[in-house]
């Protein structure tokens, strides 16, 4: 047998045993969850994922005041720790492995015409199955949801003292550069080993015309290596970040496996407690203050549709009494991209065989560095204009840069997260399995499409009903293509010719009509085959103006027409942020904690 042989068959057994060693030496103990609980709390809090951990977290810091959490899903995966493996563990029980429906001018690439929607179900929730990218958003973001769109208290300089209290940034380029902060619980790094095709990202940016640097920083527009959401080389979960630090707090109480399926209200419409399911029994819990729903924006429109606040003709429809008729699950957000992929004979990209080996498993245990930092292969971010984008500095594209692609796995994994069609693997990456690929993705970051989340049934346990209607608004095409057409331009710059890189040639099934490759109307049937999602779904429960009958939580995220209920999590942005949404999750929810206190932060816009 040779070496090669005994470590492939050995791997499986190392991998587990080395990451528990690594995780040891980082945190001495990672318990936070009980089984025991009280009957009454003051504060319950539904969800421990990017924003239920934070306010469960900052909550409990007054000892007067006590706390429950409870969590779907249980604690992390050791494999979810390391950056690389991302998106193996899709598909695993830490993930709620949603469907969306069948969509009519999308996804025709995929099984069913549906995408595939992991949302973590497990303590951290999506910040512990993400890719880590660490990006803040537009500064026109947030004036844009404070000053046109009723969302009062949420512009830039009022939000981004909380994207610095979460942040502890230990790239001293970045950190001390003043835009950026030091010593909060979410842990910020870049990735210490880019491959060789993430080395010339920046480099191709220029040679196109951009600018290079911190794109959390003055400008958004340019080009840089991404930072992470990682601490010492794995991943940094809010639940690592918030609740691991808080699990000896005597007044707060985590559960896991403890599935919410009411909120329950006294006669005069005040949430008083929840009713959840615990290794199939059921109970219920009281809450003196407040409960809030930081369930994201799939499963937190799902609660309060079955607890009686949505739309009134879907909740009758149901059977179920209507407590506040509002728009809940409407305004559904998300972020998609196609992808433009290159290959090349050079042995320059993350190929499944050459990142877990030995050498790179020790190098990430001994050093934590190496291809297993990797935040899931995004090894480049940037945010361009296309050229429908009129306004300065406010991007409508978002590229990442994949050293990988598709078929970087040997058709294993990645081709079953995604979701595709026998006949499209068959066709368009089968051909390519011996070569090394990147690819670029072209984000939609402002799609004008809009989806809705509705109930399946009555039934807390079914899966709700997704529907994101990806490209229903042709605008959202044109904009696709053009950011097509500059990721195809960006293959050919002198950076990655220097690879002899070349354009993939395979031609995706159903798009033969709109031959020659490459064509606009071809890039436009790629767009509408291949319609990848990037896992950001928003808007559910829209914030803004009481009066404003499209909104479901007031500024301070107060359910409308009912009392002592709130949301905190992805769902209460009005209009999507420009970039990935786990930080802005969090300042959301780090904002939120202030506003249950009484007393937030004062405004700063940094220059
Ligand atoms: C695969 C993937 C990759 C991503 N990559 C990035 C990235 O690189 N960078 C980035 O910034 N963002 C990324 N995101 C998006 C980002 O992680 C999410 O926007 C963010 O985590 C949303 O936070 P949330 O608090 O709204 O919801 P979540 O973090 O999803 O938390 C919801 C929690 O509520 C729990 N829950 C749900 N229903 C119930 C119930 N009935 N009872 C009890 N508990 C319940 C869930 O199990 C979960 O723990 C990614 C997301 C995914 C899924």
């Amino acid at each position: 047998m040779l070496f090669h042989d005994v470590v492939s068959a050995t791997l499986p057994a190392i991998l587990p045993i080395a990451t528990v060693l690594l995780i040891r030496q980082i945190d001495h103990s990672f318990i936070v969850s009980r089984d025991t609980w009280a009957s009454h709390y003051d504060y319950i809090i539904v969800g421990a994922g990017s924003a239920g951990s934070v306010v469960a977290s900052r909550l409990s810091e007054n000892p007067n005041v006590r706390v429950l959490l409870l969590e779907a899903g249980g604690s992390e995966s050791i494999i979810s720790e390391i950056p690389i493996g991302a998106i193996s563990v899709q598909t695993t029980p830490i993930d709620w492995k949603y469907w969306t429906e069948p969509q009519e001018a999308s996804c025709f690439g995929f099984v069913g015409r549906r995408s595939r929607w992991p949302r973590g179900k497990v303590l951290g929730g999506s910040s512990a199955i993400n890719f880590m990218v660490y990006v803040r958003g537009n500064r026109n973001d947030y004036d844009n949801w404070a000053y046109n769109m009723g969302a009062t208290g949420w512009s830039f300089a009022d939000i981004y003292p909380y994207f610095l209290k979460a942040e502890d940034n230990r790239d001293p380029y970045y950190a001390y550069n003043g835009y950026h902060s030091t010593g909060g619980p979410l842990t910020v790094e870049t990735p210490p080993d880019p491959t060789p095709v993430a080395r010339v990202w920046n480099e191709a940016g220029r040679q196109m015309g951009y600018r290079v640097g911190d794109l959390n920083g003055k400008f958004q527009t340019g080009f840089m290596l991404p930072q992470g959401t990682i601490r010492r080389g794995a991943r940094c979960s809010t639940a690592k970040a918030y609740l691991r630090p808080a699990r000896k707090r005597p007044n707060l109480t985590v559960v896991t496996f403890a599935h919410v399926t009411k909120i329950l209200f006294n006669a005069h419409k005040k949430a008083v407690g929840v009713n959840f399911v615990r290794f199939n029994s059921h109970y219920t819990v009281y809450a003196n203050k407040e409960v809030i729903c930081s369930a994201g924006a799939v499963n937190t429109p799902q609660l309060l549709m079955l607890s009686g606040i949505g739309p009134a003709d879907h909740l009758m429809e149901m059977g179920i009494a209507v407590l506040s008729d509002l728009p809940v699950g409407r305004n559904l957000m998300d972020h998609i991209y196609p992808s433009i992929h290159f290959y090349t004979e050079e042995k320059v990209t993350l190929v499944q065989h050459r990142v877990i080996n030995p050498v790179t498993l020790l190098t990430y245990i001994a050093a934590a560095r190496g291809p297993l930092t990797s935040l899931g292969a995004i090894e480049g971010i940037a945010f361009i204009h296309s050229k429908y984008s009129n306004k300065s500095d406010w991007p409508d594209i978002q590229l990442q840069f994949i050293s990988g692609g598709p078929s970087s796995d040997m058709g294993g994994h990645i081709r079953k997260a995604m979701g595709f069609t026998e006949e499209f693997w068959d066709k368009v990456y089968k051909p390519y399995l011996q070569y090394d690929s990147f690819s670029f993705y072209p984000i939609l970051m402002r799609p004008y499409s809009r989806g809705y989340i509705k109930l399946r049934s009555k039934n807390a346990m079914d899966a709700p009903v997704i529907n994101p209607r990806y490209l229903t608004d042709e605008r959202d095409v044109h904009t696709l293509v053009d950011g097509m057409k500059l990721c195809i331009k960006l293959g050919f710059t002198p950076a990655y010719q220097k690879f002899r890189a070349k354009i993939y040639e395979t031609v995706y099934p159903g798009c033969e009509q709109y031959l020659p490759l490459y064509s606009d109307e071809y890039l436009a049937c790629m767009a509408r085959t291949y319609t990848q999602t990037i896992y950001h779904p928003t808007g559910t429960c829209k914030m803004g103006s009481v009066y404003d009958p499209t909104t479901v939580v007031d500024t301070h995220l107060r359910v409308k027409g009912v009392h002592g209920l709130r949301v905190v999590d992805a769902s209460v942005m009005p209009l999507i942020a420009t970039g990935n949404t786990n930080a802005p999750t969090i300042a959301i929810a780090e904002r939120a904690a202030d506003l249950i206190k009484g007393s937030v932060r004062k405004p700063y816009r940094p220059p």
